[in-house]
């Protein structure tokens, strides 16, 4: 059975998890419900489906939708993030595949960046079109207080794990050239790269949602020019959703309460933009 929502506040989550590539269903959830929610900036990426961690409420959406039908220019990042703020959530984590800019940040490694540089070119990044228009700060984008957990969790878990880097955000789907690569790693210093964080965390913070990502370092980009067979990309694949779902499961239980408001300034990001 699937519910309908077309209203904020029909049904409640308290976390909201959005699933990247590889991941296509939350896992081991109890009591799972699939909603699907109508918004004013139309179809989310697929249903959502709602259940319990410990009795901590979740919303799972699949942000390629099932099957990867979506891709990355092509996702409605801002019915996405308005269907989990519909659904009454307070937190956000997503997981990401990307590669990675640095030799320490290896195949297998997770990371929990804390910056990002927007090279995306044709996306639509704001709910505020006109008349009214908003700058909200992106200073520290991420949430700090979800940061923290999440990075408490994967090391607990004994997972290799780097708190903080910059994730370059590049509009896809093309894979970046030599050239490129070698600016993103040397001019611009950036640590890993990826094609879907923009918008979803600007997104995130014009609704006053705790946004974090866990990103799971696949391969090294081209500027490595370390040769990778298909085979070695899908074992470190499977083994980066495994660590993932595991901190999913672990983390969801460590966000019962609400963000700690001395740490983090999302939930009143739109009080201080600037208008
Ligand atoms: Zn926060």
């Amino acid at each position: 059975m699937v519910l309908e929502i077309t209203r904020p506040g029909e049904a409640r989550a308290h976390v909201g998890i959005i699933g990247g590539s590889g991941i296509y269903d939350p896992g081991s959830l109890d009591n799972p419900v699939e909603v699907k929610v109508h918004t004013p900036y139309g179809e989310p990426s697929d249903f959502i489906t709602i259940g319990e961690i410990e009795g901590v409420k979740v919303a799972f959406l699949p942000r390629h939708g099932r099957g990867h039908r979506i891709p990355p220019h092509m996702i409605n990042y801002r019915a996405n993030m308005w269907a989990l703020k519909a659904l009454g959530v307070k937190w956000v984590l997503s997981v990401s595949a990307v590669g990675s800019l640095r030799e320490d940040y290896k195949p297998g490694d997770l990371v929990v960046p804390d910056q990002f540089i927007d090279m995306t070119k044709n996306r639509k990044y704001t709910f505020f079109d006109g008349p009214v228009t908003v700058h909200v700060s992106m200073a520290d984008p991420f949430c700090r207080d979800l940061s923290e957990r999440v990075y408490g969790v994967v090391r607990d878990l004994g997972y290799p794990v780097h708190m903080g880097g910059t994730y370059i955000c590049i509009e896809g789907p093309r894979f970046s050239t030599r050239a490129e690569s070698r600016v993103w790693k040397e001019v611009f210093h950036a640590d890993i790269i990826g094609m879907t964080l923009v918008p979803e965390v600007n997104l995130a913070c014009e609704l006053g949602l705790c946004y974090s990502t866990l990103a799971m370092v696949t391969d090294y980009d081209v500027w490595a020019d370390h040769p990778v067979t298909a085979g070695e990309v899908e074992r470190i694949m499977k083994s980066n959703i495994e660590k993932a779902r595991n901190t999913i499961v672990k983390l969801v239980p460590r966000l019962k309460d609400d963000p700690d408001e001395s740490k983090c300034t999302c939930c009143n990001a739109l009080e201080n933009a600037i208008v």
